[in-house]
């Protein structure tokens, strides 16, 4: 019998996620099905416990339900426990199993697709909602030399860096968070991009200088060449989208529920062939 899965979200009906399972499924030879699912905004537990219990094997989670589907979780994987946000969810065994991919999908695309590692640089993370919890723990465990969040509402940056205080080890020049106002004079290897201001077409307000040479600006919105990207580029940098991110957290997340992992850059090369999307999701 053919295994169910689905995203579940609200909104969804943009998500790229079931082309890149259809695709994953198809080259493995793994028989699934995987579709969209719309919740209510106070609908989640529901739909995900009635697709649980229609036979539904696993669920991948975006906006706005991560923290949700964490508490709904009954066990976590680390970097979901790190995180307190869950992006996969795989039910087996009568339990409910909370991961989040989100992370290693980035570290992945970093030093797989783009030829960026992480150890030894300094890093600007942009934004402190739930993509830059998703990512601080994988990024962290690359060893880098430094992790700079830079906020909008300076008091989350802050509240972001004492939750991963205890990981503060993992670089060598340790974490710290700054306003934006601060990072005059600073200059970073990797500047990523995990704020929603690229949807609206507006950037943070960055000094031109903050890129070193050789640098990467990696911007989590993909499908789309945002004002970021723009003036990264302008500035020197090596610009990407958040596109290979999607389809590595996806790899991971089918490894989870499979015990198989797809090859990715065939589909993220199909999915650029294909115009890359049309919208962010994450
Ligand atoms: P979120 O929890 O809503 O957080 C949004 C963040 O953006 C906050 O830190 C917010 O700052 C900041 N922000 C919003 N507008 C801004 C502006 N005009 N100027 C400066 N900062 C601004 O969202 P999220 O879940 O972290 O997601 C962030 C982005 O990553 C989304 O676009 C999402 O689609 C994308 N994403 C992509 C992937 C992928 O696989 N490629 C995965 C996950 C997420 P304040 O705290 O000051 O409000």
């Amino acid at each position: 019998m053919t295994d169910q899965y689905a995203v579940i979200g609200n909104p969804v009906e943009h998500s790229l996620s079931p082309a890149i399972h259809a695709e994953f499924a198809r080259v493995t030879g793994q028989d699934i099905a995987y579709v969209r699912m719309l919740a209510p905004l106070d609908g989640f537990r529901e739909s995900v416990l009635r697709f649980r219990d229609g036979g539904g094997k696993g669920l991948n989670i975006t906006l706005p339900f991560k923290q949700e589907a964490w508490q709904l979780a009954e066990i976590h994987s680390g970097s979901a426990r790190e995180a307190g946000a869950v992006n996969t969810l795989k039910f087996e065994n009568g339990t409910i199993a909370g991961h989040n991919t989100d992370g290693i999908g980035l570290t992945r695309d970093l030093k797989d697709n783009l030829d960026c590692p992480v150890r030894d640089r300094r890093v600007l993370v942009m934004g402190a909602g739930g993509a830059s919890y998703g990512v601080m723990e994988p990024l962290l465990r690359e060893l880098p030399q430094q992790v700079v969040v830079a906020n909008r509402t300076l008091d989350k940056a802050v509240a972001l860096v004492a939750h991963f205080e205890a990981l503060q080890k993992f670089a060598s020049q340790g974490i710290s968070a700054r306003p934006y106002s601060g990072l005059a004079g600073a200059r970073f290897d990797i500047v990523v991009n995990a704020t929603s201001a690229g949807l609206a077409d507006v950037m943070p307000p960055l000094p031109r200088e903050i890129f070193a040479p050789g640098s990467l600006a990696y911007e989590m919105v993909y499908g789309r060449r945002t004002l970021f990207m723009e003036f990264a580029a302008g500035c020197g940098a090596k610009a990407a989208d958040g596109l290979g991110m999607l389809v590595e957290q996806a790899a991971e997340s089918f490894f989870i529920w499979r015990g198989v992992r797809p090859a990715t850059k065939p589909v993220i090369d199909l999915l650029r062939r294909e115009g890359g999307g049309r919208r962010a999701e994450g």
